[in-house]
């Protein structure tokens, strides 16, 4: 985007691209922010799989699915499930094609800095030479590394979402038909823990994500862990007959947190190095895409007043307000007696649901399921001696 706006953009990625990521479930709004990338199309191209809602499972059996399709704007009616190394390459094409200047393999090893003020970065090229790049913006979008996040800022976790996740990809899942096809499927085993169940191409991602502290009673190494869940799942399990293990069994923790400072003067926080809240309604990428469109926006605006390093902090109010729409329903999930089907009864609150799974965070009907979730939280700590 800032390429596009005519600024000149390096962009210096510590791996070689293809590379393997976390995180292939869209949501809807992420449609608009392809759609202003100009990759609609290539999306299709690709070939991911087409997402058209989600659905839950739980021990009372699954719950109605939810379909895009009941949002307002024709635009998000689908979406698609993404395989990260495609997808990331895609994007980073992308920017190329804009004109930014990219350099793959070329870790960022220092920050540099002249006071307070963030002037460059150092890099480590491919031939092991070292070089610094002065700008006069530097965008940490290192994801959870926060490569300027851990310098300038501070990660705070967010308190009972210390979960750990543990997947792999698995070929010859049995999937649905039609317009199930591409559905994302979170099977919940209990209030502490779920699995993901993500369509992907040729492949599906199955990922267990529970408390950190009670993971070990799953199994001890990875492979045992994961195996352990699925067979705790019927619903899943009997749609693992043919499966068989594609790659190795991966894990990730500490997910679930929020940068203290979002900029200052000549620096600002997108993606993951911003934050992120754990994965179960799949609003990472949406979260970074957002951050990242909120900071170019500002930055153009911000580089046509002042001359040198302007001062970012503050530009991620509307991000900091989408994550706090989210947070109360992600926290909702983890209580003993959530249901879905409970709350979607009242049909306002099912609008919202939808509207937020969608990604949609400012309809009347979102913010009323968030206010009433956040009611019952307060209910509940109002009862408690
Ligand atoms: C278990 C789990 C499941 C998830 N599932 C979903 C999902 O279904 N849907 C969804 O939308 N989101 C999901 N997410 C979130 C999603 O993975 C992230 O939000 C998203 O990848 C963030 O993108 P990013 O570009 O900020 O960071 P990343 O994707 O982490 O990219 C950061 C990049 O920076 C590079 N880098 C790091 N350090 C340096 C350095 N020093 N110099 C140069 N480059 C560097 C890395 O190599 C990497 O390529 C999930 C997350 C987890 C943990």
């Amino acid at each position: 985007m800032l390429a596009k706006a005519g600024h000149g953009v390096g962009l210096f990625e510590r791996h070689a691209f293809p590379r393997f990521r976390v995180g292939e479930s869209l949501v809807p709004a992420v449609n608009l922010i392809l759609e202003k990338l100009g990759v609609l199309e290539r999306m299709d191209e690709i070939g991911f799989p087409q997402k058209h809602g989600v659905q839950f499972f739980s021990s009372n059996g699954p719950s109605r699915p939810f379909y895009f399709s009941e949002v307002r704007d024709e635009r998000m009616h689908n979406t698609w499930q993404v395989l990260r190394s495609e997808f990331d390459r895609m994007l980073l094409d992308n920017a190329v094609a804009a004109g930014a200047h990219v350099e793959t393999d070329t870790p960022v090893i220092e920050v540099c800095c002249e006071g307070a003020t963030v002037t460059g970065v150092r890099v480590q090229r491919l031939d092991e030479s070292e070089g610094i790049v002065q700008a006069r913006v530097v965008l940490d979008a290192s994801g959870q590394q926060g490569v300027v996040a851990r310098e300038y800022s501070e990660q705070e976790l967010i308190p009972g979402l210390e979960n750990t996740a543990v997947y792999a990809h698995y070929r010859g899942v049995r999937m649905d038909t039609g317009i199930d096809a591409g559905s994302t499927l979170i099977y919940r085993l209990d209030a502490e823990s779920w699995i993901w169940f993500i369509p992907l191409m040729g492949v599906v991602s199955i990922g267990l994500v529970t408390s950190a502290r009670g993971i070990l009673r799953f199994g001890h190494s990875r492979d045992e862990i994961l195996q352990a869940a699925i067979d705790q799942c019927p619903a899943l399990l009997e749609r693992m007959g043919d499966a068989t293990l594609v790659g190795e069994v991966r894990v990730a923790r500490d997910f679930s947190y929020r940068a203290k400072r979002d900029g200052g003067a000549g620096w600002a926080l997108i993606g993951d190095a911003l934050g992120f809240i754990d994965p179960v309604y799949s609003t990472g990428l949406l979260l970074s895409l957002r951050s990242a469109e909120i900071a170019a926006l500002e930055i153009t605006c911000a580089l046509a007043r002042e001359k040198k390093h302007p001062d970012l902090s503050g530009f991620s109010t509307e991000w900091q307000v989408a994550f706090d729409r989210f947070l109360p329903l992600v926290r909702a999930f983890y209580t003993e007696d959530f249901r879905f089907g409970e709350l979607s009864k009242h049909e306002a609150h099912r609008q919202g649901l939808i509207d937020l799974l969608t990604g949609i965070v400012d309809t009347e009907e979102a913010i009323g399921v968030v206010n009433k979730i956040q009611q019952m939280f307060d209910d509940e700590a109002a009862s408690k001696p």
